[in-house]
């Protein structure tokens, strides 16, 4: 790799927004980033925390996770090749985390499957890269796309909960475009868990899902629904997001919409999530889920309605797949939720879902064409999937950023 590509000319500040859905207060939030100019004249936008000027680990797993981004030659990584294998070259995360700076020296950001950086994509990283063990043998690695960032405890619960509710095809659809980051945090006042999608406005494209504290099955079951309508292309009508997508599958900001039209695509968004979950989980929670203080038929209390719904949706035992998706869609029409109205002004989400339907609007499922193996793997020692036994590359070299 050429050193003096990666020395830095000059930085200058700049801004990501990020909009995650959630009742929560976190709705719009806007995160610093450094743009770093190379001698070479390239540029770099990297997210920072703006306390310490640092970049936090996260946005580390974040950029590993988003296989579309960090390849020389701009094509598509492979996270489980770069896992598995060593490169010759690893990078110790400072003090307090890299600058910007230290980071485009490292080259690591720019091409991320040259080299490693220690705890994030070396090989010692399999404790966050687990498998799901309990969900069908052909899904099991899949979970080393999902960066778990909580205590031990937590992670299981996770794991578990992913591999019971949703059946292989979902797991493997949920990480096909990228990985994604669960993390156990803030989900902003009043919301149990938010979910950050791939969007347009950030530099960092690796959806997030942010659990917050008493989260339960139903909480994460939720937000990872909210996933697979935004990431699975071969959803359509009621299960995929009515909001807008651009071609790449990023959200749209919601500055490009009329404020009614995005808030009434919100309500539908979380009507449709709040019953598909309801549809999964094994058990409801013991509290109504927060949305139902904003619907009204079907039982005079929010619990009466929770329970109304989930008596409609589950009348043998939960389900998963696309018999799940399809019980959604024929039973939609008779919850309580779909009558949610939380987001205002704006249509409530029944009466926005007709609208779509009679203007032949809804998103259209879309065949999935086989991926060609294209990705790229260029790294220094081929170790294999046995990682762990596999022989030191002698090139192995250990760098640290300048102070
Ligand atoms: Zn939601």
């Amino acid at each position: 790799m050429n050193k003096k590509g990666n020395q830095v000319a000059y930085v200058r500040p700049g801004v990501d927004y990020v909009e995650a859905l959630g009742s929560g207060t976190a709705g719009r939030k806007k995160i610093p980033t450094v743009w770093v100019t190379a001698k070479n004249g390239q540029k770099w936008e990297i997210p920072v925390d703006p306390k310490t000027g640092r970049v936090p680990n996260e946005y580390l797993f974040g950029r590993f996770l988003d296989i579309n981004r960090g390849s020389r030659n701009g094509r598509e990584r492979n996270i489980l090749i770069d896992i598995w294998k060593e490169a010759d070259m690893i990078h110790e995360i400072p003090d307090g985390g890299f600058t910007p700076q230290q980071l485009i020296e490292t080259g690591w950001w720019q091409a991320v499957n040259e080299s490693d950086i220690e705890g994030i994509d070396d090989t010692g990283a399999r404790a966050f890269a687990r498998e799901l063990e309990d969900a069908a043998k052909s899904a099991q690695a899949q979970g080393m796309k999902m960066v778990l960032l909580m205590p031990d405890e937590s992670q299981k619960r996770v794991r578990d909960i992913i591999a019971r509710d949703f059946n292989a095809s979902e797991v493997k659809k949920a990480v096909r475009n990228g990985g994604i980051i669960i993390k156990e945090g803030n989900p902003g006042r009043g919301a149990a868990g938010c979910y950050i999608p791939m969007q347009e406005t950030s530099s960092l494209k690796t959806p997030v899902i942010i659990l917050g504290k008493n989260w339960d099955e139903e909480t994460l079951v939720h937000e990872f629904t909210h996933h697979l309508r935004h990431v699975d292309q071969t959803r359509g009508g009621l299960t995929r997001t009515p909001l807008k997508l651009n071609a790449g599958g990023e959200r749209v900001s919601s500055r490009a919409y009329d404020r009614k039209e995005y808030n009434s695509a919100v309500n539908l968004e979380e009507a449709a999530t709040v019953a598909e979950s309801l549809v999964r989980i094994q058990a409801p929670s013991t509290g109504a889920n927060g949305y139902y203080t904003a619907t009204k038929v079907h039982g005079d209390t929010p619990m009466e309605r929770y329970t109304h719904d989930r008596t409609t949706l589950v009348t043998d035992k939960p389900m998963r797949g696309r018999k799940a998706e399809k019980q959604v869609t024929g039973k939609f029409e008779d919850t309580s939720i779909s009558h949610l109205g939380y987001y205002r002004p704006g249509s409530n989400a029944a009466n926005y879902y007709k609208e779509r339907k009679a203007k032949g609007t809804l998103p259209v499922p879309v065949k999935l064409v086989r991926k060609t193996k294209k990705t790229d793997a260029t790294k220094g020692t081929v170790a294999g999937p046995v990682g762990a036994t596999a022989a030191k590359s002698p090139n192995r070299r250990i760098s640290r950023a300048k102070r």
